[in-house]
């Protein structure tokens, strides 16, 4: 099953140009199978998303993408309107336990420094040893952060996922996750992240992935 976990539309992202109508049609027109609306900091445009998804017979998956002192997360299975800017990481983890969700550190190595670099030692291990998966494939991202991304997730036996961070309608899909088994509800989701059924890939990799479809 193919999934682009990471997206953003202009219904709560001013930094999106996309229409979320188009973005289903477009990502059901190209292959994915799901996609995953991740705003910052809200929910709405996910939500909204959700919807169309719904009234079309096309699944949406709600996520968020957190902006903290340890770096952009995102964060499936907790639901809450807003989300301050810059939440803690310690606070949005917790959280994140409580309601069972997963948190996933995105884009981590920008300029393919790692996290030790970027957040020093002792910071680096605590989020390391408390995320779910690293996104290992991101639309915005150059090739060396995406292997020093993924790097990490080997050394430290995390899935990896991917996603197109697609802002503008022609980039979705260009960073996806593979997931092993059919996804039906947000819960399950979250459920094969955390088994770790899942890799991260680049849409070249994927030959059932129409990108071409995104020019008609
Ligand atoms: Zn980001
Ligand atoms: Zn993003």
């Amino acid at each position: 099953m193919l999934v682009d976990l990471h997206m953003h539309t202009a219904v709560s992202s001013p930094c999106s140009q996309i229409d979320p109508q188009l973005l289903i049609e477009v990502a059901s027109r190209i292959g994915l199978d799901a996609i995953c609306v991740t705003e910052h900091e809200e929910m709405e445009g996910a939500e909204v998303t959700r919807r169309l998804g719904a009234e079309a017979g096309y699944p949406v998956f709600r996520g968020v993408e957190v902006y903290t002192e340890l770096g952009d997360m995102l964060v499936f299975g907790l639901y809450r309107p807003k989300f301050p800017f810059q939440t803690p990481f310690a606070e949005l983890l917790s959280e994140v336990r409580e309601a069972g969700g997963v948190i996933i550190p995105c884009h981590p190595c920008r300029g393919s420094l790692g996290f030790h670099h970027i957040m020093g030692n002792e910071r680096a291990e605590f989020l390391l040893a408390n995320v779910d998966a690293i996104e290992t494939r991101n639309g915005g991202s150059s090739p060396e952060s995406n292997s020093a991304a993924e790097a990490y997730a080997d050394r430290y036996g995390l899935p990896g996922t991917g996603g197109s961070d697609a802002h503008f309608l022609m980039q979705v899909g260009r960073c996806l996750t593979v997931f092993e088994r059919d996804i039906d509800s947000e819960a399950q989701l979250v459920g094969e992240i955390k088994a770790g059924r899942c890799r991260a890939a680049y849409a070249s990799e994927v030959e059932s992935l129409k990108l071409s479809e995104l020019w008609r």
